[in-house]
């Protein structure tokens, strides 16, 4: 690293996992980085999700990888090629966590949570000599463009030649990810698109016997399918979550975005289950007609349809009385079994938020155009990705990419 880099301040709002990795490359080019968070411990959301399993990234062919981001993939591809989910685990291994492929290609660290993993990375970076101020939330701008941050006992005004923002997405409010910035921003005109949930549940009126009977149990091994606007069909296999709200889990998180915008441009959204992924409607059929004269219908459903516990209360629940009657529809339904939606869970509950800065405002450094030497990271730049370690890759990619194109930058001139 050239001498010129060393001489310069950084200064990092937001201590999840993409501002510490800004202030990981930063403070390893030999640059003096203070990181600001507002909370009172950095890398809230992040333990957070090591709780279950830390997802860190996932192990399919990059171009699947890069598709994840959907309409931003092309604007990200560059990002991403430059910190891929390899570059990750090497990351991951050199700070002593290693990583493993869970069977659906999903990479977690061999201990799963995120606290060991947290605990050397904070501790490599005081060894960097990255100082970080927590309880210090960062209110906006004054006249000159210095950052204005109220810290426990007062307030500064903060210049350094380089800052990058690293805010976040607007859920989880309790975790540090307000989404409060998104005004002060748009109020300076910068570009910025509302926030809206993603990767999150739905709310569906269950019959009683379905709240009380079957809230939180997995809908084991089924798929889920729906079109988006441009009629492209988006389907996944998992387990999902019956909650006492309506659903939620992985493969309802996979499809949470074309349910989302169906809502917000439809006023609802069907989806369709397919509570027998291996099978097929012929083999339903064949099953159905080995039944017995003296078989009642649940038994039927039971034994030869295999819809047990609550994916026998859900199929019963979304089913007419007429359809029930009729055995030779059942198997068509089972396979193709519609549920309409007319709600989002609340924002603050969504794993993930779409929108936040738009790319529109920053140039392909990450830089924003109205705001020299000032860049945007992780999940407050406009983007989403479903669940499975896309988020955190992402976060990841663009500090990297950032810090890596500021240094660049200031070494040339
Ligand atoms: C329950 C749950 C489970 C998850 N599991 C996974 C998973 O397994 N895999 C995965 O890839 N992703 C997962 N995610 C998503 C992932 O945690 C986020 O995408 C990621 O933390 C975003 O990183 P970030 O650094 O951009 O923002 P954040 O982690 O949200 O950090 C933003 C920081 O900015 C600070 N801040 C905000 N406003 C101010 C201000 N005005 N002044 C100063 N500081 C401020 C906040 O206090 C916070 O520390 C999960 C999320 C949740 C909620």
């Amino acid at each position: 690293m050239s001498d010129s880099a060393i001489h310069l301040s950084a200064v990092v709002i937001g201590g999840g996992p993409a501002g510490l990795m800004v202030a990981e490359q930063l403070s390893k080019a030999g640059i003096i980085v203070d990181l600001y968070d507002a909370m009172p411990t950095v890398g809230r959301k992040f333990l957070r999700a090591g709780i279950g399993g830390l997802n860190l990234t996932h192990n399919e062919h990059w171009d699947d990888f890069v598709g994840r981001y959907s309409n931003k993939s092309s604007v990200l591809k560059p990002v991403l090629d430059a910190f891929t989910a390899s570059n990750l685990r090497n990351w991951a291994a050199e700070l002593g966590v290693e990583t493993f492929v869970g069977s659906s290609g999903r990479v977690f660290p061999v201990e799963k949570k995120a606290a060991p993993l947290l605990r050397r990375w904070l501790s490599r970076l005081r060894e960097n000599g990255v100082r970080i101020h927590s309880r210090h939330r960062w209110l906006g701008w004054n006249q000159q463009d210095e950052l204005l941050i109220q810290g426990p006992n007062s307030s500064l005004t903060v210049k350094a030649d380089l800052t990058f923002f690293a805010l976040g997405g607007g859920s989880w409010e309790a975790l540090g990810s307000d989404g409060h910035w998104l005004a002060t921003f748009a109020e300076r005109g910068i570009s910025c698109a509302k926030f809206r949930p993603s990767n999150c549940g739905f709310e569906y009126p269950w019959p009683t016997d379905i709240k009380s009977n079957f809230s939180g149990t997995p809908l084991k091994s089924i798929a889920i399918s729906i079109q988006d606007s441009n009629g492209l069909e988006w389907r996944q296999r998992g387990d999902a979550v019956i909650a006492n709200y309506g659903i939620e889990g992985g493969p309802v998180y996979a499809v949470s975005a074309p349910m989302r915008d169906a809502i917000e441009q439809y006023g609802k959204c069907t989806i369709h289950w397919d509570l027998d992924p291996d099978r097929s409607v012929e083999k339903l059929q064949q099953a159905m007609a080995k039944r017995r004269s003296k078989d009642s219908l649940a038994n039927v459903l039971r034994k030869q349809c295999g819809l047990n516990g609550n994916k026998l209360a859900l199929f019963k629940a979304l089913t007419s009385k007429e359809q029930m009657a009729d055995l030779d529809v059942i198997p068509a339904l089972i396979k193709n079994l519609p549920q309409t939606f007319t709600a989002t869970r609340p924002l603050d509950e969504a794993i993930s938020t779409d929108g936040g800065i738009c790319f529109s405002a920053v140039d392909d450094k990450l830089m924003l155009k109205q705001l020299p030497n000032t860049y945007c990271v992780g999940e407050m730049l406009d983007w989403e990705a479903p669940t499975g370690g896309y988020l955190l890759t992402a976060c990841y990619a663009t500090a990297v990419w950032a810090a890596n194109a500021a240094l660049g930058e200031r070494i040339k001139s």
